[in-house]
């Protein structure tokens, strides 16, 4: 996260503005691409069994813009499992249902500072959920989806997170499988916070709803349109659908800024600053308000469980197209 980049960051572009040419995009998203290529640092996940067989030197990326263009290269169309990056989605269709404050009062918005599974985040913190970003505050927030059954608060999600990515996304049963056996901490997370009056919906229901929403496949393409979605004030930009609220969005964006990329998010956005999520199976999405977002497909993490090359290419890419929402030109102060 904190090497130099490849080219002179004072040549420094700003966040104000919008994206450059498609064409200028596309090159800068190639030398990108070619730069970190061959980048090996990092392991990939193996705590959910199905997640260890994955090619480590996969890597594709795709850059989709308000406007609807899509620049993409390498493995940009492969399919992997969303695993936390549908946190953020998620999080995003139930705060547009229920309203911010209903969320920032049920599951709260703060960092927690500790691993995403962390049970000492829940004991040490008064608001037990903490965050939707955390899997205490996301397996809540799925429990908070609208629906009366298991079912109903599961086709919600599909169709939600689908219209987000502008096609109908599906599980990947073997996924779903494995980390449905291997999920016990997720239950006892589930569980403690039923104890503490913070799971919305019966705990075991709610992780099995939670870990089918992490099994749904994307590619680095889907999760550069599901993102600029965001951007767009809700409006997936290739479908013109609208997944969400243009009021949600900023509250989703805020959430990530806080807690994106586990208990990294700090370096990220001081970095990088832009909002962003990443998941354990190597996706990160990053999301530049108003301008577009990038998607990243890179199984090898840091011990985080950040993909590496893909921290590295956001970096570079976020500096080159002027992303950084920190680097601004100072407006001129005109009396008329
Ligand atoms: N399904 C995974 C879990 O809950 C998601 C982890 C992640 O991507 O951070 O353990």
């Amino acid at each position: 996260m904190h090497e130099p980049l490849p080219f002179d960051e004072s040549e420094t572009t700003i966040s104000t503005g919008e994206l450059p040419s498609l064409l200028e995009v596309e090159q800068f998203l190639h030398e990108a691409y070619g730069h970190y290529r061959h980048d090996d640092d990092g392991a990939v996940a193996d705590y959910i069994p199905a997640l260890a067989n994955v090619d480590p030197t996969l890597f594709g990326a795709c850059i989709a813009g308000v406007g609807g263009n899509v620049a993409e290269v390498g493995d940009a169309l492969r399919p992997f499992s969303i695993q936390s990056v549908s946190k953020a989605f998620v999080f995003a269709l139930v705060c547009d249902a229920l309203g911010h404050l209903e969320v920032l009062d049920k599951i709260g918005v703060n960092g927690t500072g500790l691993p995403f599974n962390s049970v000492m985040a829940i004991e040490l913190n008064a608001d037990r959920t903490m965050n939707p970003m955390v899997n205490a505050g996301a397996m809540a927030t799925t429990s908070l989806v609208p629906g009366a059954t298991a079912e109903d608060k599961w086709a919600f999600i599909q169709a939600g997170l689908s219209r987000f990515a502008g096609r109908d996304l599906e599980v990947d049963d073997e996924v779903y499988r494995s980390e449905t056996q291997t999920n016990l901490r997720n239950q006892g997370i589930a569980h403690l916070l039923d104890g503490y009056g913070r799971m919305y919906f019966d705990p075991d229901a709610a992780t099995d709803v939670y870990t089918r929403q992490c099994s749904l496949n994307v590619s680095a393409h889907d999760l550069a349109v599901m993102g600029a979605t965001l951007a767009d004030g809700g409006i997936n930009p290739v479908t013109g659908e609208r997944a969400i609220e243009a009021p949600s969005c900023k509250r989703v964006l805020a959430v990530l800024a806080t807690a994106g990329l586990y208990e990294r998010s700090g370096d990220w956005l001081y970095e990088i600053g832009i909002p962003g999520k990443s998941g354990v199976s190597g996706g990160i999405v990053a999301i530049a308000p108003g301008k577009g977002a990038i998607g990243v497909f890179s199984p090898k993490l840091d011990a985080a469980g950040n993909s590496v090359r893909g921290q590295r290419l956001v970096k570079n890419l976020s500096q080159r197209l002027g992303l950084n929402l920190f680097a601004s030109a100072p407006a001129r102060w005109t009396s008329t």
